[in-house]
């Protein structure tokens, strides 16, 4: 893994920041034009309710250091919350400024910039007092959900251990989200500060057999799951298992680790959500000829945000609405094209083909983004824990499950929604695990 790091300079060429850093006078300009509004919204609006006026009003004043802390206490990931969230839906879209005709603040890029003077300076998280617990906890999976858990864990004296099945910890912050809005070096730089808490981190681990958690239930007091979701779902037309069918998660993190430095050739990617656009993006700049997107219903239907999606176009991705994958064609030399039907979509929102509209399309790779799974096989394991369409089913306000010793929180709960929400979920139950704990211990 660390030869393929050292690769990162090629790739970080390609995949140049989408937001540039402020510069300092900016960021104080920027700093003061917010209202210091008085039950800001911005501060409602975000999941992990970082105190928005507060942290501004320090960046105003110089005080970075200060305004740093104030985000890493509610938000322990606030370098990579500060450049993947997606502002524009979340604090930003709260901001009073759009009530008054006007830009609203941009938090991202001022949360950013006292996230990464933190950073630069090698600041530490201040050690809050605590006497050292002995009681033990294992996080599965060490995505944003698990290292959220994990510090609120450790930083009330809890011995904590994440074990992930990745040889890096971080999930997709590392692996999955594009490398122009949060590179992978920024991301485990962050971890850096979880690790220096004292959290032990095992990495090559897979739980997923009923043996092996049976031994983490022997061993631990509770088990937090942090897994995720799992594989795309498959493309199940004619022709899928050519060499250069790829799943959209697989070719993000071929690239973010350096495995994938070059696409040739026109690329077809299947899908039109967040995840089809990242990988649309990448192949992209990654240099193949033609990127097109081929989505069955219309551009109102997609799930990616309207943001994404103008993005796409800048980059240059072409999108076929109405449009459905039949089948892929090869040779001896592998993909020639696809063959799609174009659709129609009915009384009730029923999509057919239209009849006679099969076309081809030229292309040698085949990207699917179709969606993500939920972790069965896994989940189906944990003794007791209830799933409900998937999803591990929690009290919102503490992450237990169904199975009192079990606890869990992010994609794997709530279908997959953004960091942000990993973060404070994993938050919540770390501190409900705490209460739990020293509730039944005194
Ligand atoms: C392509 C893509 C782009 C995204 N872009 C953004 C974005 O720009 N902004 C944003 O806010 N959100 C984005 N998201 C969503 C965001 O990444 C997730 O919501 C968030 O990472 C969920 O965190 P998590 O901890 O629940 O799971 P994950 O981040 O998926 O982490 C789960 C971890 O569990 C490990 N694991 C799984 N099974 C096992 C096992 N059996 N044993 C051991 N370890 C296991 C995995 O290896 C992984 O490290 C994106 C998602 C995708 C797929
Ligand atoms: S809503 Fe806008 S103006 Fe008000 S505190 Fe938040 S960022 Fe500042």
């Amino acid at each position: 893994m660390q030869e393929l790091l050292q690769q990162k300079p090629e790739i970080a060429a390609i995949f140049a920041d989408l937001h540039p850093p402020f510069q300092a006078q900016a960021a104080v300009i920027e700093a003061d034009r917010c209202l210091n509004c008085f039950d800001a919204p911005c501060t409602g609006a975000c999941p992990t309710h970082i105190d928005v006026p507060r942290f501004i009003k320090k960046i105003a004043s110089g005080n970075l250091h200060g305004a740093a802390l104030g985000i890493l206490d509610a938000n322990i990931l606030g370098a990579s919350c500060a450049r993947a969230c997606p502002v524009e839906v979340l604090c930003e879209g709260a901001c009073v400024m759009h009530g008054l005709n006007q830009q609203p603040i941009e938090i991202g890029r001022l949360q950013r910039f006292a996230m990464d003077d933190f950073h630069a300076q090698g600041g530490r998280l201040p050690r809050k007092s605590y006497e050292n617990r002995p009681e033990k906890i294992a996080c599965i999976g060490a995505g944003p959900a698990s290292l959220a858990a994990a510090a609120e864990l450790k930083q009330r004296g809890f011995q904590v251990t994440i074990f992930d099945k990745h040889p890096l910890p971080g999930g997709l912050n590392t692996y999955g989200i594009a490398e122009y809005k949060l590179p992978l070096l920024d991301s485990l730089r962050e971890i850096e500060l979880i690790k220096e808490l004292g959290v032990d981190f095992r990495f090559g681990v897979e739980i997923g057999t009923k043996t092996s958690l049976a031994k983490l239930e022997a061993e631990f007091d509770i088990i937090f799951i942090g897994v995720g979701l799992g594989a795309m779902h498959k493309l199940a037309v004619t022709g899928d298992q050519q060499p250069r069918v790829t799943e959209a998660l697989q070719l993000i993190e071929d690239y973010k680790t350096g495995k994938t430095t070059h696409i040739e050739g026109k690329v077809v990617v299947v899908g039109a959500g967040n995840t089809a656009i990242d990988a649309a993006n990448a192949a992209k700049r990654l240099g193949a000829k033609e990127v097109s997107i081929l989505y069955r219903r219309t551009r109102k239907h997609i799930s990616a945000f309207d943001f994404e999606y103008r993005q796409a176009l800048q980059e240059g991705i072409r999108f076929l609405w109405l449009t459905q994958l039949m089948a892929i064609r090869a040779s001896s030399e592998g993909i020639t094209s696809v063959e799609c039907a174009r659709m129609e979509i009915g009384s009730g929102g029923l999509l057919r083909p239209i009849e006679d509209s099969t076309f081809h399309l030229e292309c040698s790779m085949v990207v699917s983004a179709i969606g993500q799974s939920p972790m069965l096989e896994l989940l189906a394991q944990c003794r007791d824990v209830q799933l409900q369409q998937g999803r591990v089913v929690v009290d919102r306000a503490t992450g237990q499950t169904t199975n009192p010793k079990y606890f869990a929180g992010g994609d794997c709960v709530n279908g997959g929604r953004e960091v942000v929400d990993a973060v404070a979920d994993g938050k919540r139950a770390g501190a409900a695990i705490a209460r739990l704990l020293e509730v039944a211990y005194v």
